[in-house]
């Protein structure tokens, strides 16, 4: 039986827009068998929904993820890891520091925005990403939607808040090395994410290079071409194959509902075999 999966989920831990226990009900409602949450540089999404040691829901395996970010020039490099052990000491301490980070440089562009002459402040955007999250772009963004200056989040990052427009302020500064080691000391697996909104091969064939074990192949933003490319990309350098729906149940971002944009589980499984050979310390 065909069994479906997603590997790549946001909460409002970050971004997302809903509850980890609703991403929960919906992937059950789905029919999915496995799903990775993957919020922006925390953990906090997973931690609601694990209770105690128990990873199964209805038949649902929920595997503990991370997205990290970092800025290149003219680009920008995200980074998933999965199967991170979301105790490990280490990527607590970093979490924390990217988090009061991610906040500093939410109130730089708020006052860059603000400068712009759009009427905005911080404490608007905290309350719409809520008190503990990890804020990001999209909470921004948010906030200017709901004061129809813009009609839609991504009118918002085309005029202001892309990395080249007037409201960027750039992240934390993690390099790629960085962020792999950090995976690493974790006991999880770095993966590079959407390598087509990279848009360079030669900057992919760079990743591949600095250790990332697998490439998300399967991503909504990916032509069928680009899918076949990277997947061609993945077996010539013997990298996993991941993939997933990026959702963040924004209304104007595809898909609006889990179950729609999966693959299959025995991409799933071989991630798994991946993270015990880690976990084995055979590499
Ligand atoms: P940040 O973490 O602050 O760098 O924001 C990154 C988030 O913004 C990611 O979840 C992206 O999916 C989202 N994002 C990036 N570019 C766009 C865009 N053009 N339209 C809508 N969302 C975007
Ligand atoms: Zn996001
Ligand atoms: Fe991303
Ligand atoms: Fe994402």
């Amino acid at each position: 039986m065909y069994m479906a999966s997603d590997l790549h989920i946001h909460t409002d831990a970050s971004d997302g827009m809903l509850a980890p226990q609703m991403i929960v009900d919906m992937a059950i409602q789905a029919g999915l068998s496995h799903i990775a949450i993957t919020d922006h540089d925390t953990i906090d999404g997973i931690q609601a929904i694990y209770q105690g040691d128990n990873k199964d829901y209805h038949g649902l395996t929920v595997i503990p993820g991370i997205e990290f970010s970092t800025d290149m020039p003219q680009r920008e490099i995200h980074i998933l890891g999965y199967y991170i052990d979301i105790k490990n000491p280490i990527l607590r301490k970093q979490l924390q520091v990217l988090h009061v980070n991610r906040r500093d440089r939410a109130r730089k562009m708020v006052l860059k925005v603000a400068a712009l002459g759009y009427d905005i402040h911080y404490d608007e955007v905290l309350a719409v990403a809520g008190e503990k999250s990890t804020i990001g772009r999209p909470h921004i963004a948010r906030v200017l939607v709901e004061k129809n200056y813009f009609p839609s989040i991504s009118s918002v990052f085309d005029v202001l808040l892309e990395q080249n427009r007037p409201g960027y302020v750039p992240h934390y500064k993690l390099s790629v090395a960085q962020i792999i080691t950090l995976i690493h000391q974790a006991n999880g697996i770095p993966v590079l994410a959407h390598p087509g909104l990279i848009a360079d091969d030669s900057v992919v064939l760079d990743m591949i290079h600095s250790g990332v074990q697998g490439l998300e192949v399967y991503h909504p933003s990916h032509t069928k071409s680009q899918t076949k490319e990277y997947l061609n990309l993945a077996e010539k350098y013997h990298l996993a194959i991941t993939g997933g729906s990026d959702f963040h149940a924004t209304p104007d971002r595809f898909p609006e509902k889990l179950g729609i944009f999966t693959i299959p589980d025995e991409l799933v499984l071989n991630l798994q075999r991946l993270s015990m050979i880690g976990r084995g310390g055979c590499f």
